[in-house]
């Protein structure tokens, strides 16, 4: 595994034409801790985590990893260091589990064929599908197939995890596995970021609990602290709504 590297999003504004989305973010995260981001639906969420890889340019601010701003940088080479996985899984249908990990295995990180699929097969084992590198996405539960673009994910070797709403599209009897999952690499010291509605892995396994409103982190805390002591109103009354 790659080292994980701190993560810092200082001051960070960004617009669409005239909705003005993110509203000056602040969001720290130590190298090696998970960082829970909860809120409502609208409040930006998504745009946060997209200015951490350069899907978004910030029109303002500034996003760094271990104290160094990346928005000079490459944003291919940048999306090599930050994995992301999305709500809807985004396999290829046609090409089997295995392909699927070992396609930007050789293309982005120019492996050959044999160093490919042995790092791809390390990469299934530890998210507990070895045995099914040669499915076809279609033969996987929704579950299984997230967990297959974690560990494509993972097989680029990222310094940060991002991870947006990753089991909101799953039914509920599959989002436990993929939470545990997250919950491993948690404890294996990756940097994440999981925008989550999941209450009850945020209390558990994140080191930090941050709530995005309107466009800003209103507050971030221990878990304990934003589940137990919320001190803003707005964040009391999403709790009550979610919990
Ligand atoms: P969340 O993930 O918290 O639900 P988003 O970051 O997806 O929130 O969206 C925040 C706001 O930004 C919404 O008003 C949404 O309509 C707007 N938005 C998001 N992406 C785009 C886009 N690509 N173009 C225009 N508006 C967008
Ligand atoms: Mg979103």
């Amino acid at each position: 595994m790659s080292t994980s590297v701190s993560l810092s999003l200082r001051d960070v504004h960004l617009a669409f034409g005239r909705n003005q989305v993110l509203r000056g973010v602040d969001l720290d995260v130590a190298r090696g801790a998970t960082a829970c981001v909860i809120g409502p639906s609208g409040s930006g969420k998504s745009t946060l985590l997209r200015t951490v890889n350069r899907l978004l340019e910030p029109d303002r601010g500034d996003v760094l990893l271990d104290g160094r701003s990346v928005l000079g940088d490459d944003p291919d080479a940048l999306r090599q260091r930050v994995g992301m996985v999305f709500q809807q899984f985004n396999l290829f249908p046609h090409m089997s589990v295995l392909r699927n990990i070992t396609l930007a295995l050789r293309r982005i990180r120019k492996l050959g064929e044999d160093e490919a699929v042995a790092v791809a097969r390390t990469h299934l084992d530890r998210v507990g599908l070895a045995a099914k590198a040669d499915a076809r996405p279609a033969h996987l539960s929704g579950g299984q197939q997230q967990r297959v673009a974690i560990a494509r994910a993972l097989a680029m070797q990222p310094q940060v995890m991002l991870f947006d709403e990753a089991t909101s599209a799953l039914d509920p009897e599959l989002v436990k596995g993929v939470l545990a999952v997250l919950a491993d690499l948690s404890a294996q010291g990756m940097t994440m970021v999981v925008v989550t509605h999941e209450m009850g892995f945020a209390r558990e396994v994140a080191d930090q609990v941050a709530f995005m409103d309107a466009g800003v982190v209103l507050e971030a805390g221990e878990p304990g602290a934003v589940f137990e002591a919320a001190r803003h109103p707005r964040l009391r009354r999403f709790l009550s709504q979610v919990l």
